[in-house]
């Protein structure tokens, strides 16, 4: 890209301090490149004149051409507003200004021939146009008229002082003008050839100035392309980059736990999903490299045993392991669930939580010292810099979205420090660059989500992990029943439950509970528990209630009580939201469904359906719901699938909402859409590799445009947003 694009704005003529100092406050435009990336939200056609008989109720953008026949100022609340009659040879409409009248009154003229352009309402039998764009008839003839006239983006502030589109537009004019429209094209000539992609030039001439609608629609294809591409391009890199300098902790070998637990205490047949997985996690043990794997599987897919299984190949090759969970009941249930598995196996596992008592936290701090402790499993308490590992060579996060990338990387420096007769280390190749931090060799990390990434947005989000997908649910497992209910059939709804109750069953009832109405949300809590309590009463029912605001001693006793199946039904907010297991709970009830999110009823339901009974999820509603809660309703009754739930989830409500997204810069693109250009998406990935495999360090002569654009997206911006 030339050195002209750095341009300071303020140099481009029309610009000056005041408006350069406006672009850059705000819509952040600092130099010519970003003036130029700044594209059209859309476009309107200039070159269609309304009659004001045809204007119709819709608040469409129009232009009409006639004649203002006078003032009139009308006082309202505050202030006054300016009204003046507008009419051409079919009607009569008013233009409406609430700022600036005294320059329009002087500055507009009786009688004349004027264009009026903007959005029309229909107000008390009239047409209206407040704030109009205006311009004399016979200066508009000397117009630019086009069929596509590009809209920026725009701020109050940018209209209130005279920075209008139309100012933005010639602005642009003239950055084309100055730089006679000549581009530095950007990606190879065979892609562009492969992919029929128009020009750099080409694609901004027309995404700015379309000449046709073929012809936008092609620059806003090659210009999507481009940004998917680099963003792609940057995380695959940075994957490569990681995989070649980064070290891993060699597991040479399957050994005797794992072959033991395999071969005469595996509970169960492992479903495909599930030894496919265990085999990209292998291999990557294996290999030289750190492992970096997210593993995402449904909630009830068997994500568990996975994790044992690949802790077993770490201490199979003398390496300690640890898996964190983010609550202090997962991490207990996780606890309890592997110690079961490990006492046959003669393996040592501890608990490490804020609630750990001193004492045993001091055991457990010389235990993983001195080696002699083998699994530790815990809160983000095993964080804490006082636990430190002897060998540290596989760390496990479940839930991966309740923990940020900070303390992934907290983790990898617990790893064990360079003692070369332990580890088999590669060192044939090491550079001077790591030298600086090989002091401790990070452990191989596997975070695991139950949270359904749809592919398309994994890719962007977590392009640096490699991804591992568990999609089969183990044999035998029955479909869940979920049927949608009104609040006022909660009669029927007490009676079904009475009956599975009397079958043995256990019974969640969840309501939601939201930061902005916490108040009100307990009361509805509150007024559910008591209800309930009165439906079902004692002794022949038992009744646990679980929310935020019990001390964690109690939240916990009420919770174990329902393990232990002492109580039949559990009241609570969404806390039970994430991996708590009960198998024998087979009906999950929703309280005002239609205020949860898709994922997170998703998450809720997948609380039940985990023994052998037929398993129900009631989804409890009021008669009035929005179009989008219908949709919500309506898809969790249809589909127990977690990714084609969290594709609608994406349609809804668009990526900013759906966890780990937020850090990730998908949401920083300034004209693709993560959701509706998945396939350029899939198609820039695809390319970005292909290039990248064939020539990764971008040496090849036909790859400089990639290498220039890739170090100056570097120098210039910081690309590095992109990433998490
Ligand atoms: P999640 O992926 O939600 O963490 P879990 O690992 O808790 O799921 O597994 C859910 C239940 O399924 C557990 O009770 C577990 O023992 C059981 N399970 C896991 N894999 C299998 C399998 N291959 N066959 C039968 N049951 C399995
Ligand atoms: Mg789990």
């Amino acid at each position: 890209m030339s050195a002209k694009l750095q341009t300071p704005i303020d140099y481009l003529k029309g610009v000056g301090p005041n408006r350069a100092d406006l672009l850059r406050s705000e819509l952040g435009i600092e130099t010519y490149q970003d003036l130029l990336n700044l594209f059209p939200n859309r476009y309107i056609d200039r070159t269609r004149y309304y009659k004001i008989n045809e204007l119709q109720r819709n608040n469409a953008e129009v232009q009409v051409i006639g004649t203002i026949t006078g003032f009139r100022e009308v006082a309202q609340k505050r202030g006054k507003r300016l009204v003046a009659d507008f009419k051409d040879e079919t009607g009569m409409m008013e233009l409406v200004w609430f700022r600036g009248q005294k320059w329009i009154r002087e500055s507009l003229k009786i009688g004349k021939s004027y264009v009026i352009f903007g959005r029309t309402n229909w107000f008390s039998g009239k047409y209206s146009m407040p704030h109009p764009e205006i311009e004399l008839q016979s200066e508009n003839e000397n117009n630019l008229r086009t069929a596509m006239q590009a809209i920026y983006p725009s701020t109050e502030k940018l209209s209130n002082k005279g920075v209008t589109n139309k100012v933005v537009s010639k602005i642009m004019q003239q950055l084309f003008l100055d730089t006679k429209g000549k581009f530095t094209e950007t990606l190879p000539e065979k892609t562009l050839s492969d992919l029929k992609l128009v020009s750099k030039s080409e694609a901004l001439l027309n995404i700015h100035f379309p000449k046709s609608p073929e012809l936008l629609a092609r620059a806003q294809f090659r210009l999507k392309f481009e940004e998917l591409f680099y963003i792609q391009l940057q995380l695959i890199l940075k994957n490569l980059i990681h995989k070649s300098k980064i070290k891993g902790l060699k597991f040479d070998k399957v050994g005797n736990y794992f072959n033991t637990f395999f071969n005469e205490h595996l509970p169960f047949e492992l479903t495909n999903a599930q030894k496919r997985v265990l085999k990209e996690i292998r291999f990557d043990l294996g290999s030289n490299a750190q492992m970096n794997r997210l593993l995402q599987g449904d909630v009830g897919s068997g994500k568990t045993i996975v994790a044992f299984m690949s802790i077993l190949m770490g201490l199979d090759n003398g390496f300690q392991c640890c898996l964190m969970a983010p609550t202090e009941i997962l991490s207990v249930q996780h606890y309890t669930g592997l110690k079961e598995l490990c006492k046959p196996l003669n393996i040592n596992i501890s608990l490490l939580t804020g609630s750990t008592k001193t004492s045993k936290r001091k055991e457990i701090h010389e235990n993983l010292e001195n080696g002699t402790l083998q699994i530790l499993v815990g809160t983000h308490a095993l964080l804490e810099p006082k636990v430190k590992f002897q060998n540290l060579g596989l760390a496990i996060i479940d839930e991966q979205h309740r923990f940020g990338v900070a303390q992934r990387k907290k983790l990898w420096d617990k790893g064990p420090s360079v003692s070369p007769n332990k580890i088999s280390f590669e060192n044939s190749n090491s550079t001077s660059s790591s030298s600086s931090n090989s002091k401790t060799i990070p452990p191989h990390i596997l975070v695991m989500t139950a949270t359904p990434i749809p592919r398309t947005l994994a890719m962007s989000v977590y392009g640096d992990l490699d991804i591992s997908v568990i999609d089969e649910l183990p044999a035998g497992r029955k479909a869940i029943k979920t049927v949608h209910r009104f609040d006022n059939n909660r009669l029927k709804v007490f009676r079904f439950m009475k009956d599975e109750i009397k079958k043995g069953r256990q019974i969640y009832v969840v309501y939601p509970l939201i930061q902005e109405s916490e108040h009100m949300d307990y009361k509805d809590l509150m007024d559910g528990y008591e209800s309930i309590v009165r439906e079902f009463p004692q002794p022949d029912y038992q009744i646990s209630i679980v929310h935020g605001k019990m001390k964690p001693d109690d939240k916990d006793y009420e919770m174990q009580r329902f393990v232990k199946g002492e109580t039949q039904i559990m009241v609570a907010t969404t806390v039970i939201e994430v991996g708590v297991n009960v198998p024998n709970a087979s009906v999950m009830i929703i309280e005002s469904a239609e205020r949860f999110g898709l994922s997170q009823l998703h998450q809720l339901r997948g609380r039940v359906g985990r023994g052998a009974e037929q398993s129900y999820c009631i989804l409890m509603t009021s008669r009035k719901l929005g179009e989008n809660s219908k949709t919500r309703i309506e898809t969790m009754a249809r589909s127990s699938d977690g990714f084609e739930i969290a594709e609608v989830d994406l349609k809804l409500r668009g990526p900013g909402d759906i966890m780990g997204t937020q850090q990730s810069g998908v949401l920083n693109l300034r004209i693709a859409d993560v959701v509706k250009d998945k396939d350029i998406l899939h198609e820039a990935r695809y390319q970005a590799k292909k290039i990248l495999s064939a020539d990764p360090s971008l040496s090849m002569a036909e790859h400089l445009p990639v290498l220039s654009t890739y170090r100056e997206m570097s120098k210039y911006k910081n690309i590095w947003n992109y990433i998490s």
